[in-house]
């Protein structure tokens, strides 16, 4: 299997490439095991000292547990792989807490972590909204989970598409109307002839558009060899961590089984 880069920019958290000579099975499992077995940390429990608010607890806390969290993947463990066997310590689990008073809205940033480096991802994330005199007051754990467990603790989207070829036979009549009729922009007029533009020709999202408006100019296929893969982090991890961090659980996965084949 060949692998190409094609976008890497940390300003975007996003990475994506073509995997050449595989199948849309091995895309789904690379999907499947990133969204679903990377861990982060996300807050799992929550205790309430007050909450004079106009939300329930349990509506703070499930607000609380859906704010992407900084992860510092290496230093911290799941529970159940935890020495304390899940019951709680230092190494699977950071405790925040948070003190407010009204008026005024209450931020993600004023969570108090125990250990400094975990922060959440977007400070401005708003929690509630408190009025005069209302307080807010709880203590609360986050935990590194899997995404197959709860959505809030999956590190980000991952999607793919089969890489598109596109066609172009001689002497389109309507080349203006081709050029317009595509909402991507992947293809250009050069002495007023289509073209397809190299830089915008893996945007193509297979719509039809284009064969709609030159039906006996225009053929769309999808190679069943190419994948183009895109990974896009919440802000927990970063792509890079998230693709890394699949391939050693995939790995595991691997080595256990063989393990299990041999005993
Ligand atoms: S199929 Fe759609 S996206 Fe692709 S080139 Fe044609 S109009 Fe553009
Ligand atoms: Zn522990």
């Amino acid at each position: 299997m060949e692998i190409t880069i094609l976008e890497n920019k940390k300003k975007y958290n996003r990475v994506s490439f073509i995997l050449k000579d595989t199948s849309s099975v091995f895309a789904n499992m690379l999907r499947r095991v990133i969204m679903d077995e990377v861990p982060t940390l996300a807050i799992e429990n929550v205790e309430f000292r007050k909450n004079t608010s106009v939300l329930y607890d349990e509506i703070i806390a499930h607000r609380l547990g859906l704010i992407p969290l900084v992860t510092d993947i290496d230093s911290y463990k799941l529970p159940d792989e935890c020495t304390c066997k899940g019951e709680g310590c230092s190494q699977c689990q950071v405790s925040f807490s948070l003190k407010a008073k009204g008026p005024g809205m209450v931020y993600a940033s004023e969570l108090v972590p125990k250990d400094p480096k975990i922060l959440p991802v977007f400070p401005k994330t708003p929690i509630v909204n408190l009025g005069k005199g209302q307080v807010l007051e709880f203590e609360a754990i986050a935990v590194l989970g899997k995404g197959k467990n709860h959505a809030k603790w999956s590190p980000g989207t991952v999607y793919y598409k089969y890489r598109p070829q596109i066609e172009l036979a001689k002497g389109i009549p309507n080349p203006k109307e081709v050029v317009q009729s595509c909402p991507v922009d992947v293809f250009d007029l050069k002495n007023n002839q289509v073209i397809v533009n190299k830089d915008n020709e893996l945007r193509c999202h297979l719509c039809g558009n284009c064969v709609d408006v030159a039906p006996n100019h225009i053929k769309l296929n999808e190679s069943d060899k190419e994948v183009v893969f895109f990974v896009e982090s919440w802000g927990q991890l970063s792509p890079k961590e998230m693709v890394e961090r699949s391939l050693e659980i995939f790995k595991k996965k691997l080595d256990d089984f063989c393990a299990q084949l041999n005993a």
